[in-house]
């Protein structure tokens, strides 16, 4: 072991970090250009007509399918990273998660709505296996007291920007200008790109995440296996009561009903497990304070990433019918301004970490910067209020509107989203680590859910009212918590 960690140590192969963060940064980078692809074209091809290739969704059912797979995919990463601890081991579940994924792209490529739904529930499931597991593996690749730990997971996060750049440009492009289904096929074979390149590299990680962790007590692992058990029979015979009550007839099963479903589930999880966290006997008053800043900080997350993960769909929508997407006589498609988030975050992260470096002691806590996140995310759809309103003239408009609400969002996303997850570990106290690393999952998972909610709305609601009512929630939100930052910084006690 100690000679493991000190070559991991003496290991600078990589930008002065261990050779594998490159073998990591590479599969994620593929993993999000494929999910950010697929994205890209994923409203767009739900919306369009039949005539021109698409599925000729109504926006409604569009919305509540858009919501339901990107919950799901950010949910599936509790079962996820559960598989992994117990079972597989981290590296068995990143690989056959990647697998997974590219498999659901591979299925997009058919024209057919059983292969349409099928692939993205095999997307969500590899996802789930995939997405938290590989950055449990960056993590492992440094020893405790590693020093360059921070600047491993930025590194990382350019990975995740890198794909999520480029992959609309790509894949956007294929989807919208040529043919919706080869823009699928890039995506699918992007990740399968990632896998070859993991297996591949596969030598360079030494022994991060090669073993499920050993149980603490031996009846544990026993108690795990009668756990899966029961997870997965109640999951077939949850599927299978409801496809007998759908044969019958005696219910039909929509798109809008699972939603619906995912809607009142994440509702219901939230609640019991906060209720449960805060029932476990043994905290201590400070622990006690400290976890009811966790929901606070839940709550601001879930609203945020709410505002932030309606660019795959009311954004795109805007971007789509209400858009000038046009620059110096140069014209794309929509899809391609799906980059411009991961743009900005490639150009301002450094500035962000220079900036909070130079504020030294008057860097702002981490509930005041979850306050400017939702302040950031509200201004951006106040920005696109006004602009819905000068294109209710039937006249598209120009591609600054939308590039203004990027530059927001992502403003709001530096000051939220680096230290959501290391607020929320380090309010915790040890022994439920691992848990606070779902709710923080679970806080993307609500969000995502809230804004294909909005993004059904899109055709319902007048443009300007959907966008300003957004805007408003957001920002007195932001207000309330800023109003509350004092306060909640004594609960933190001692915690930055
Ligand atoms: N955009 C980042 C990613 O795709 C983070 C999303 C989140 O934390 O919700 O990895
Ligand atoms: N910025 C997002 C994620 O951090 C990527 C995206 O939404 O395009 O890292």
């Amino acid at each position: 072991m100690a000679e493991t960690v000190n070559r991991a140590a003496a290991d600078r192969a990589f930008f002065g970090h261990p050779r594998g963060l490159a073998t990591l940064f590479m599969t994620e980078l593929w993993e999000r250009f494929s999910y950010y692809g697929m994205r890209a074209l994923l409203i767009l091809f739900m919306t369009a007509s039949t005539s021109t290739g698409g599925l000729g969704f109504e926006v409604p059912k569009a919305g509540a399918i858009y919501g339901l797979y990107t919950a799901m995919g950010y949910m599936c990463c509790l079962p996820g990273g559960w598989l992994a601890d117990r079972f597989l081991g981290l590296r068995r579940a990143v690989l056959w998660g990647g697998i997974v994924i590219a498999l659901g792209n591979a299925c997009l490529v058919v024209h057919d709505i059983r292969c349409f739904y099928g692939g993205l529930a095999l997307i969500v499931i590899g996802t789930g296996l995939l997405k938290p597991n590989i950055s449990t593996i960056v993590g492992q690749l440094y020893s405790a007291g590693d020093a360059r730990r921070d600047a491993g997971f930025s590194i990382y996060y350019m990975g995740i920007n890198l794909g999520a750049f480029l992959s609309p440009l790509a894949c956007g492009w294929l989807g919208q200008r040529v043919n919706w289904h080869l823009g699928f096929a890039l995506a699918s074979a992007g990740m399968t790109v990632g896998v070859i390149q993991y297996l591949a590299g596969g030598k360079h990680l030494g022994e991060a995440g090669l073993r499920p962790a050993t149980p603490a007590a031996p009846g544990l692992a026993r108690r795990h296996k009668r756990q899966l058990q029961f997870g997965l029979v109640a999951i077939v015979a949850l599927a299978a009561l409801l496809g007998l009550l759908d044969w019958t007839g005696a219910i039909a099963i929509t798109a809008q009903g699972l939603s619906n479903g995912l809607g009142v589930l994440l509702l219901v999880v939230s609640v019991v497990f906060f209720l449960w966290l805060l029932s476990m006997g043994g905290w201590t008053p400070v622990e006690r304070k400290r976890l009811v800043v966790v929901g606070v900080l839940f709550l601001a997350s879930s609203l945020f990433w709410c505002m932030f993960e309606q660019a795959g769909s009311t954004l795109n929508l805007f971007a789509q019918r209400s858009t000038r997407n046009s620059v110096l006589g140069f014209t794309f498609p929509a899809s391609w301004l799906q980059s411009m988030n991961a743009l900005f975050i490639i150009l301002l992260a450094p500035v962000f970490a220079w900036l909070w470096l130079k504020l030294g002691r008057r860097e702002p806590s981490s509930p005041a910067k979850f306050a400017y996140g939702l302040l950031a995310g509200g201004l951006g759809f106040a920005v696109i209020a006004v602009g819905a309103m000068v294109a209710q003239s039937g006249e598209r408009v120009s591609v600054m509107w939308l590039a203004m609400v990027y530059l927001l969002h992502t403003v709001g996303e530096l000051c939220l989203s680096p230290v959501g997850l290391s607020a929320m570990t380090k309010l915790a106290p040890a022994r439920i680590g691992g848990l606070l690393m779902g709710v923080w999952f679970l806080s993307t998972s609500v969000g995502n859910y809230m804004g294909g909610r909005i993004a059904s709305m899109y055709e319902a609601w007048p443009l300007p009212e959907l966008f300003g009512a957004v805007a408003g929630f957001g920002i007195l939100a932001g207000f309330v918590l800023a109003l509350v930052v004092k306060p909640t910084v004594r609960l933190m006690g001692g915690v930055k």
